[in-house]
């Protein structure tokens, strides 16, 4: 803890890759503070399996407590799929966290960075803004029950959930940032097929836009928006969408601009913010010390971002923006990049090269 420590992250490691990369993003994150003065303080609580083992459940009611009492949160990757049943402890910590913080957005940026060639032949710079609390998440539509269930064994049915006032805050966050950047926001959409609730959507979404004459909107369904992102997704510049969608064509978006491993996230609310790679556990790679911790340290980065905005703290954002060149000039070299981007560093080694760019900053 630094001596004028003032801002507190609550660090959840997660499972698999989750310690390797979490520690080469707090390096990061301390070379940042000693630089700036940032005044961060990490407090450290374990969730996944570590919990489980420890507590008989991968989300312990008190790191909810003390998610809630953080300035933000630093999420590792979670290991969901190999997780028991709820009643054996299995619990989703990112949608929990996602429910009880209401973060209702998912803000994922795909960005292309020299060395690498968009796949789309053109730079790449887009973000978007996922709806994060309903949608088509079986654990996000009901106030009782389970939004998947079977009434025969043969028929399994889900039920999506939109709501006006989900629609019209993603809207909100997505015209917001927008101002900030192109001034050009994309809805994406199925109310071809799904008229009323892709229907009630879109309702909301152009009242919004009707609200920012400054910025240019367009609507395109979701089919024909995977494939334009494939042959031009430089063209875009946000794209608002609602939860499935969104979690799909983001991993299209930062694919196409250069590699998932890159991918950087952040969960969004009115209160809380919590910072989250793209990428999974990685349980395959997990402990080699080869994972690319890059998607976490930028996720890190977009927290600082938040909190310097939130807190008019213009010393955090410059905190933010160090790390994000910090991070590009790394990665711009071919010998420092981590195995899964053709390099030799290990993910250890490749946190080491971030943090020595950012002792330089002042
Ligand atoms: P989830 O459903 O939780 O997203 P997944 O199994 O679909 O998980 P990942 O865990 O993201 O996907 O892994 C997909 C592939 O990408 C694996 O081969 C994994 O090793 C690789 N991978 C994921 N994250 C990283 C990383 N940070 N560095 C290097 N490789 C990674």
């Amino acid at each position: 803890m630094t001596a004028n420590a003032n801002i507190d992250i609550l660090v959840l490691e997660g499972d698999d890759i989750g310690p390797e990369i979490m520690a080469a993003t707090l390096r990061v994150l301390q070379a940042a503070d000693r630089a700036l003065g940032l005044g961060l303080a990490f407090e450290h609580a374990a969730i996944g399996w570590a919990a489980h083992r420890a507590e008989g459940t991968t989300f312990p009611s008190a790191v909810l407590d003390k998610a809630l009492a953080a300035h933000g949160v630093l999420l590792g990757p979670v290991a969901t799929n190999a997780y028991p049943p709820a009643n054996e402890g299995g619990r989703n910590p990112s949608a929990e966290l996602r429910k009880r913080l209401d973060l209702y957005a998912n803000i994922r940026p795909a960005r292309s960075r020299a060395g690498f060639a968009p796949r789309c032949g053109k730079p790449v710079d887009l973000v978007i803004v996922r709806e994060n609390t309903e949608g088509f998440y079986a654990d996000r539509s009901m106030h009782l029950g389970h939004g998947e269930f079977m009434p025969t064994p043969d028929l399994a049915l889900a039920v999506r959930k939109i709501t006006r006032e989900g629609s019209t805050r993603i809207a909100e966050a997505a015209f917001r940032l927008a101002s900030q950047r192109r001034r050009h926001v994309t809805a994406v959409h199925k109310a071809n097929v799904l008229r009323v609730s892709d229907g009630l959507y879109l309702e909301c979404v152009r009242a919004v836009a009707a609200r920012y004459p400054g910025v240019t909107y367009e609507e395109r369904i979701i089919d024909a928006m995977a494939a334009l992102l494939v042959r031009d997704a430089g063209q875009f510049d946000v794209i608002v969408t609602t939860n499935m969608y969104g979690d799909i064509l983001s991993d299209e978006a930062s694919e196409i601009s250069g590699s998932l491993g890159l991918a950087a996230s952040l969960n969004a609310g009115t209160e809380h913010a919590v910072a989250q790679a793209q990428h999974g556990s990685a349980p395959d790679i997990a402990g080699k010390n080869v994972a690319n911790p890059s998607a976490l340290i930028g996720s890190a980065a977009m927290l600082l971002a938040w909190l310097g905005e939130r807190r008019k703290d213009d010393k955090l954002a410059r905190g933010a923006r160090a790390i994000e060149a910090a991070l590009d000039a790394a990665i711009a070299k071919p010998e420092w990049r981590t195995s899964d981007l053709g390099g030799g560093l290990g993910t250890d080694a490749f946190g080491r090269k971030v943090a020595e760019q950012l002792s330089s900053v002042a």
